[in-house]
């Protein structure tokens, strides 16, 4: 079939045009290059109405070119998507929570543990104080106080070293939770 067409003058070099307008389609994407692709054409199109007959060794060598061609875009989009979806746990994006009338983001260390514990008001988003309010109080209490706005989070029992360690605790809980959800996700697939 596709001999018989190669055979016939016109049909062998239509294929050849093809594959050719595949290649230049591809470089003056790539490259921007719109006025070759109209010269092109225009030059296929008189190369296909003169009578001279292409060998059938370039076919092959156009076909060939042309899968090898498909083929690198084909495994560089496999790569891309692959580096994309590459086993980012769905815990990295959780980076804030609302904890004692505060919201408080994080950014997540190398050593998988949350850092840079900032508070910030509920209210107006600028970054909250740390208050120790413990003055007349037997145990140590503390309250976070937004300077910008007024807003004041719950009172918190226990220091500075305590509400931190009690925010660990509950982004770490989360985080695991998260984790079982994914390894869950990815052993239903
Ligand atoms: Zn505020």
């Amino acid at each position: 079939m596709i001999k018989a067409l190669w055979n016939d003058p016109v049909w062998s070099k239509v294929i050849a045009t093809v594959l050719i307008g595949v290649f230049t389609l591809i470089g003056t994407l790539l490259l921007g290059l719109w006025p070759l692709l109209i010269s092109a054409l225009l030059g296929a199109w008189n190369w296909i109405i003169s009578d001279i007959k292409l060998p059938l060794w370039f076919f092959m060598l156009l076909l060939g070119a042309a899968g090898f061609l498909f083929l690198a875009i084909f495994s560089n989009a496999l790569e891309n998507y692959r580096l994309k979806h590459k086993d980012t746990p769905p815990w990295k994006d959780y980076t804030s929570e609302h904890f004692f009338g505060a919201r408080f983001e994080w950014q997540w260390s190398h050593n998988n543990t949350p850092k840079n514990l900032l508070p910030l008001c509920l209210q107006c988003d600028a970054i909250m104080t740390k208050y120790d309010t413990s003055a007349y109080m037997v145990s140590p209490t503390l309250q976070l106080i937004c300077e910008n706005c007024g807003y004041k989070g719950v009172e918190i029992e226990g220091t500075e070293t305590d509400l931190n360690r009690k925010i660990l605790i509950q982004v770490e809980l989360r985080m695991r939770q998260l984790n079982k959800g994914h390894q869950h996700h990815k052993e239903g697939n």
